[in-house]
C-alpha cells in the first residue's frame, strides 16, 4: 500500500488545468507548467510558488481594469505625466506634479486646478493625472465644462439632477476641462455651482481654465456665484499656474525663424 500513497496521478496537472479553468484564471493556466518547473529547480517554498502564480493573474486583471477605466473616462487623447516635457514648461514644478501623481489628493477628496493660456499643457497634465487614477483603480470621467453643463441641464429638465449628482459620487475623480472658453448663462452657472457644491469634500475635481479666477465672475455672469464656487473649489486644492508660449506653436516658431533667415522676401511680404 505505501506504493499507492506516493503514487502520482496518471497525468500530473490534468486536474489542475480543469481547476484553474474553473477559477477563470487564464494567466495561471498559461504560466503553471513553467512556474512549476522553475519552482522545482530553484526549490521555492509553496508560498512563493502560489504567490508567483496569483500575482500574474492579479496584475493582468488590474491592467485590464485600468484599460477599461481609461476607455470609460473618455479622455480626448492619451497623454501621460511621463510624456510631459518639464524642460519646456518650466513654470510648473515637476515635484508638485509628481506628488499629485501619487494620487493622495484623490483619497483626501482634494482638487487640482490648472490655470494658464492655451497650449501650456493644462489638458495634458489633467489627462495624465486622470490616466494614473484609472490605472490605480479609480473611476474617472473627463469632459469639457460645456459638456458637463449640458449633461446637468438635461438631468434637470428630466427632474433627475439629484440622482445624476449622486451617480457622479461614484466617480472619485471628475475632470472639467476648459472652464472659461465659453461664457455660461445664469442657468448654466447655477448648475455648475451645484456640481462643485456636490463634490465639495466628497470627491475630487480637476479643473482647467484659460482664465484667471479674477475673470470667473464674467464667465459665470455673476460675481457672487463665481466667488462661492471658487471658495469651495480652492478650499482644498492644488492650484497650478502655467505660463509661457503654446507648446502647439513650438515647432512653428522654429519654422518661422528658418523662413526669416532663408526667405527674407517671404517674411517681408508676410
Ligand atoms: P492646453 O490644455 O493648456 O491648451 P494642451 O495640454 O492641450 O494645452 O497642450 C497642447 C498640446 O501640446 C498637446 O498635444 C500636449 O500634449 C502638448 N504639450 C503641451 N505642453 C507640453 C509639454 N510641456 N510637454 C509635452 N507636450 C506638451
Ligand atoms: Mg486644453
Amino acid at each position: 500500500m505505501p506504493d499507492q500513497a506516493h503514487r502520482l496521478p496518471a497525468s500530473p496537472g490534468s486536474d489542475l488545468a480543469f481547476l484553474v479553468r474553473y477559477m477563470k484564471a487564464p494567466r495561471i493556466a498559461e504560466a503553471l507548467q513553467q512556474t512549476a518547473e522553475r519552482a522545482r529547480v530553484e526549490s521555492w517554498t509553496y508560498e512563493h510558488f502560489l504567490e508567483q502564480l496569483l500575482e500574474r493573474e492579479v496584475f493582468a486583471r488590474q491592467q485590464q481594469g485600468g484599460e477599461a477605466r481609461i476607455r470609460a473616462a473618455r479622455f480626448p487623447s492619451r497623454k501621460t505625466i511621463d510624456g510631459f516635457d518639464f524642460g519646456y514648461q518650466t513654470s510648473v514644478r515637476k515635484q508638485v506634479v509628481l506628488h499629485l501623481a501619487s494620487l493622495d489628493f484623490i483619497t483626501a477628496h482634494e482638487n487640482v486646478i490648472f490655470l494658464g493660456p492655451p497650449g501650456t499643457g493644462k489638458t495634458h497634465l489633467a489627462t495624465g493625472l486622470g490616466i494614473k487614477a484609472c490605472v490605480a483603480g479609480y473611476r474617472v470621467h473627463f469632459a469639457s465644462a460645456t459638456t458637463w453643463v449640458m449633461r446637468l441641464a438635461a438631468a434637470q429638465r428630466e427632474h433627475r439632477l439629484d440622482a445624476y449628482l449622486r451617480i457622479l459620487e461614484r466617480y472619485p475623480l471628475l475632470i472639467v476641462d476648459e472652464v472659461g472658453y465659453l461664457p455660461f448663462d445664469a442657468e448654466a452657472a447655477n448648475l455648475f455651482f451645484q456640481l462643485i457644491s456636490a463634490r465639495y469634500e466628497r470627491g475630487s475635481v480637476i479643473v482647467t481654465s484659460n482664465k484667471p479666477f479674477t475673470a470667473w465672475g464674467e464667465i459665470f455672469g455673476d460675481p457672487v456665484v463665481a466667488a462661492a464656487m471658487i471658495d469651495r473649489l480652492v478650499h482644498h486644492a492644488e492650484i497650478i499656474s502655467l505660463k509661457g508660449d503654446s507648446y502647439r506653436l513650438k515647432d512653428r516658431h522654429l519654422t518661422r525663424q528658418q523662413d526669416q533667415t532663408h526667405t527674407p522676401r517671404a517674411a517681408d511680404a508676410g
